[in-house]
């Protein structure tokens, strides 16, 4: 196998040591004769591998008792709806903070719900910034604040948490999730999606406060209901099982290799390197407020857009592949999730100074 270092943004570079593991019970799960693919999702040995994943998640995030962990599928997306659905419980509007791509989504789709209240937006900076919590026009009638964590396409990250008072403040937490440390108890709901820094895609995780689960309308569809889906330990229907397991596996992964803070401390040094090594060229750009600027994806120009092929050309050459820009942004972007070990963004570095030197 080639050696490449996998800069995508989603579905996204897995450990390797998960995927190792993975390939060695792939056939036999732990002498049941079968792969955790055939099992009945309702065996004990299932049943096993969906509880241990839950409490590992538990542990890894310090989730407190009275919060739920959901594993879902429909993608972070499906949250978008599902959070109007399930907690709007008889308000008519609810607060959105618009940072970019993904909650301008999760506005459109509140919208089919409530009013949209966009209590503070970045767009006049082309999202490239985190409008400050000062300039915030939260409504004290609306059910719930929403906010992207980290915007994936744009690489802008939140430099601070919400304070909401006692309205439940409602996370999209895709892109960062895992990457460090969060006080779960400050949320009503984090929600992502798992192919960013989790798993694999097709499966979704929602945590959420078990006093926000109840009171959806009666006609919510029973598989977009929380209450349901909690009853039933998010098997109301089959669930993503395989992704759930190796979900559970990259769980384990990350509490072997000291939890969340250990990996904070890697996620912060790699992106650091990073942005020092863009702001120390005079041929790279970041476009991002350095306060806001994302530990997981990192979007950057080149002095010279007519270069941008090559530079992916030569890149995938150099084995660094899936460096093109979302198609709406334009440009490079790297996306350094827990997986990509620091091997990978040095050489990075050391191909972008080779390619700056030959072109710059
Ligand atoms: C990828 C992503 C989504 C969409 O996730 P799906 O699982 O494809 O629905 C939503 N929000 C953020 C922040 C993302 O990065």
């Amino acid at each position: 196998m080639p050696k490449i270092y996998n800069f995508s943004a989603g579905p996204a570079i897995l450990p390797a040591d998960v995927l190792a593991m993975a390939q060695n019970e792939l056939c036999d799960w732990h002498g049941s004769g079968m792969s955790v693919m055939e099992m009945s999702h309702r065996g004990s040995a299932f049943m096993s591998i969906a509880e241990k994943a839950e409490n590992d998640l538990r542990q890894l995030m310090a989730i407190p008792d009275n919060y739920k962990v959901l594993f879902l599928q429909g993608g972070a997306s499906s949250q978008f709806a599902m959070v109007p659905m399930n907690i709007l419980a008889g308000n008519s509007t609810a607060d959105y903070i618009n940072t970019g791509a993904w909650s301008k989504k999760a506005i459109k789709e509140a919208k089919k719900y409530c009013s949209v209240n966009v209590a503070a937006t970045s767009e006049a900076e082309n999202f490239t910034t985190v409008p400050a919590q000062s300039e915030w026009t939260l409504n004290k009638d609306s059910a719930y604040v929403h906010f992207v964590s980290n915007e994936t396409i744009g690489g802008v990250e939140f430099p601070f948490l919400p304070e909401t008072g006692d309205v439940p403040l409602v996370a999209d937490m895709s892109s960062t999730i895992l990457s460090r440390p969060v006080d779960v108890a400050k949320y009503g709901i984090i929600y992502a999606g798992a192919q960013k820094n989790i798993g694999p895609a097709g499966l979704t995780v929602v945590i959420i406060r078990d006093d926000l689960i109840g009171s959806a309308p009666d006609n919510t569809p029973s598989m977009f209901n929380y209450k349901e889906l909690s009853d039933n330990n998010s098997m109301l229907n089959t669930p993503p099982t395989f992704a759930w397991y190796l979900a559970g596996l990259v769980f384990d992964w990350l509490n072997t290799n000291g939890g969340l803070k250990a990996i904070a401390d890697v996620n912060k040094r790699k992106s650091d390197k990073l942005y020092d090594a863009i702001d120390a060229s005079g041929f790279y750009t970041s476009p991002v407020a350095v306060e806001c600027r994302s530990w997981m994806n990192v979007p950057f120009t080149l002095a010279n857009a007519e270069l941008d092929k090559t530079f992916l050309t030569e890149a995938a050459t150099a084995g660094l592949v899936s460096l093109k820009g979302h198609r709406s942004v334009g440009g490079m972007r790297a996306s350094i999730y827990n997986a990509m070990p620091e091997a990978g963004i040095d050489a990075l570095i050391q191909f972008m100074a080779d390619f700056e030197k030959r072109n710059g």
